[in-house]
C-alpha cells in the first residue's frame, strides 16, 4: 500500500484544574473565552462547560437569549445548541445521526488509508457518542424533575424551560 493519508490529531492537553475553573480563569473583559493564541482559544471554546465560577466560587450559568426555536448562546464559548431537554425519541434520532457520521467517516477513511492516529479519533468517538447519550439521557431525568415539568409541557413552553438554569444578560 502506499503512503498512509495523514491527519493531524493532538491530545488535549488541559491542565490539571478542574473544567469550569480552567475556564473561569480563562476569559477576557468582555466574558468570552481567549487563550494564549488561536489554538488554545479553539481548544478552551471547544471544552467550554457553559459555566463559570463567580466570584465567591459558585456556579453560574452563561447562557441565555433562548430563541424561539429553544436554541440558546452561550456568552462564553459563543456556541448555540438546543435549550430543551431530549426527548427519548429525539435522543435516539441525535445519537444515530452522529453516529452515522462517524460510521461513514470511519469507513470511507479506512478505505483511502488514514493514519493510525486518526482512526484512534474516530473509534474514540464512536465510544464516546454513546457514553454521550446515556449521560444525556440520565441528567436529563434530573433537570425534568428539578424542573416538574413534563416532557409535553416543556416542548410548548420555552421560556420557563430553561428557567432556573439561565443566565438573564444584563
Ligand atoms: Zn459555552
Amino acid at each position: 500500500m502506499g503512503k498512509k493519508l495523514k491527519f493531524k490529531t493532538y491530545n488535549l492537553d488541559l491542565g490539571n484544574k478542574k473544567l469550569v475553573e480552567l475556564h473561569s480563569k480563562s476569559l477576557d473583559k468582555h466574558g468570552v473565552l481567549k487563550g494564549r493564541n488561536k489554538k488554545e482559544t479553539k481548544v478552551l471554546k471547544a471544552t467550554c462547560m457553559h459555566h463559570k465560577l463567580n466570584k465567591k466560587g459558585k456556579l453560574k450559568s452563561r447562557v441565555s437569549d433562548v430563541d424561539k426555536n429553544g436554541v440558546c448562546h452561550c456568552l462564553m464559548c459563543e456556541a448555540d445548541f438546543r435549550a430543551l431537554p431530549y426527548t427519548k425519541e429525539d435522543r435516539k434520532k441525535a445519537l444515530a445521526d452522529s453516529l452515522n457520521l462517524i460510521d461513514n467517516t470511519k469507513f470511507y477513511a479506512t478505505a483511502v488509508g488514514v493514519n493510525e492516529s486518526a482512526q484512534r479519533v474516530l473509534a474514540e468517538a464512536a465510544v464516546t457518542m454513546r457514553v454521550v447519550a446515556k449521560i444525556n439521557k440520565k441528567v436529563t431525568k434530573i433537570v425534568m424533575k428539578k424542573d416538574n415539568l413534563s416532557e409535553k409541557k416543556k416542548k410548548n413552553d420555552v421560556e420557563s424551560t430553561l428557567g432556573s438554569w439561565s443566565t438573564k444578560r444584563k
